[in-house]
Order: structure tokens, then sequence, then C-alpha cells
């Protein structure tokens, strides 16, 4: 049988709400496309350019803007974070599900530009949770963490368009949610019209 299309599927999350070892999870399972972002802000240690991120200078970036180079681009904590258009365009067309960690200012503009995405917003349990996490994974400077609480708050307000919510207070139980999502999404009709050519010979 034909393979189905594919769809973006679209993860939101405040930092420290677990967003990135759900992606690994999901990622592992399925032959998810994963959209690696363009970003000015500095490598943290273990990440790889252009495996986490594309890491580029803030005049490399701008000029992509120039270019119209980003299927959406925003900025998060006082950096620029960006989607390269062209290899979602490519990936899409070769029928792949691909998976976006992106923020919600991103998200938004996806959701006016990409007909058919799905988008899930990840809460983490509660935010003195989430600030006990940022300051446990010992990666950000505490001026950089209160930032990031701060954008936590206005980001969880502005969640209610979103099509899934799951709150990560368990790992597996939100994997669990969000595998089971995928996995609906997987089954739209839209996306499997060749069971139809298939089932009934012509
Ligand atoms: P971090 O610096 O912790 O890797 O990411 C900070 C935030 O930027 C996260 O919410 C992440 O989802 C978001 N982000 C990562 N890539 C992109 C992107 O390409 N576009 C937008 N709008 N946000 C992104």
């Amino acid at each position: 049988m034909a393979a189905r299309q594919g769809f973006p599927l679209i993860l939101c999350a405040p930092s420290g709400a677990g967003k990135s070892t759900l992606v690994k999870k999901l990622c592992a399972e399925f032959p998810l496309a994963f959209s690696i972002s363009c970003t000015t802000r500095a490598p943290r240690e273990g990440e790889i350019d252009g495996v986490h991120y594309h890491f580029l200078t803030k005049e490399a970036f701008e000029q992509k803007i120039q270019n119209n180079e980003f299927a959406e681009w925003a900025v998060v904590h006082g950096n620029y974070y960006g989607t390269p258009l062209k290899p979602v365009t490519e990936q899409l067309a070769q029928g792949k599900d691909i998976l976006f960690d992106i923020d919600i200012q991103g998200a938004k503009q996806l959701s006016l530009s990409l007909p058919g995405a799905k988008f899930v917003f990840i809460f983490p349990p509660s935010l003195e949770i989430l600030k006990e996490r940022l300051v446990n994974r010992g990666t950000d400077s505490m001026e950089v963490i209160e930032r990031r609480l701060k954008n936590a708050t206005g980001e969880i307000e502005q969640s209610h368009w979103f099509d899934a919510w799951i709150v990560n207070d368990d790992l597996d139980k939100a994997y669990d949610e969000l595998r089971a999502f995928y996995l609906s999404c997987t089954l739209e009709p839209r996306l499997c019209t060749q069971i139809l050519k298939s089932v009934l010979g012509k």
C-alpha cells in the first residue's frame, strides 16, 4: 500500500517543561524528520552545530530574514530563533512527518502558513517545579532563568488554541499521551486517501 502523506507536528512548551526529552523519545520511536532551527544563542555544552541547531551570528541570521529563508522566526529570551523553510517544504513533499520544537510566537506564525499542522502544548506541573528544573539543569544563569520563567507565564496564558495539552508531571505518562496524539493524527483520512484506492481496487 502506498505511504500516506506527511504532516507537521509542532511542540511548544516553556523552557524546562521537558519538551526536548519528549522530542527525542518520539524521534527515536517513529521515522519523523526533525526541523533543525537556526539560532543566535551560544551553543550549550554538548550541542553540535547542524544537529541541535544551526548556530549563526546575528548578522547571518538577519541576512536570512532579508532573503525570506525562514518559515517563521522570532526573538525568544533575547536571541533570534527561526525555522529554515527549504527543508520543511522538501520533507513534506517527500511525505515525511516533521517535528518542530519552537516557541509560541513561531507556532502562531506556522498556524497561518502550514495548513494541516498539529499543535501540542506541554505544561510543567507548576511554575515552582519549572524553576527547580531550570536551576537543577545548571545550563543557564539566574538572570536567564528569571527571564525564562517570566516568559513561561505568558506562553501558558496563550496556549488555549492548541490541538492538544499535555502536563509533564510524569515523563512516561506525558510520552504515552504525546505518542497517542501523534498516532491519532496519522489516521486522518485526508492523509490516507490511498486507503480508498487500495480497498476499492481502483
Ligand atoms: P533553547 O534556547 O532552550 O534551546 O530554546 C528556547 C526556546 O526557543 C524554546 O522554547 C524553543 O522551543 C524555541 N525555539 C527553538 N527553535 C525555534 C525556532 O526555530 N523558532 C522559534 N520561534 N522558536 C524556537
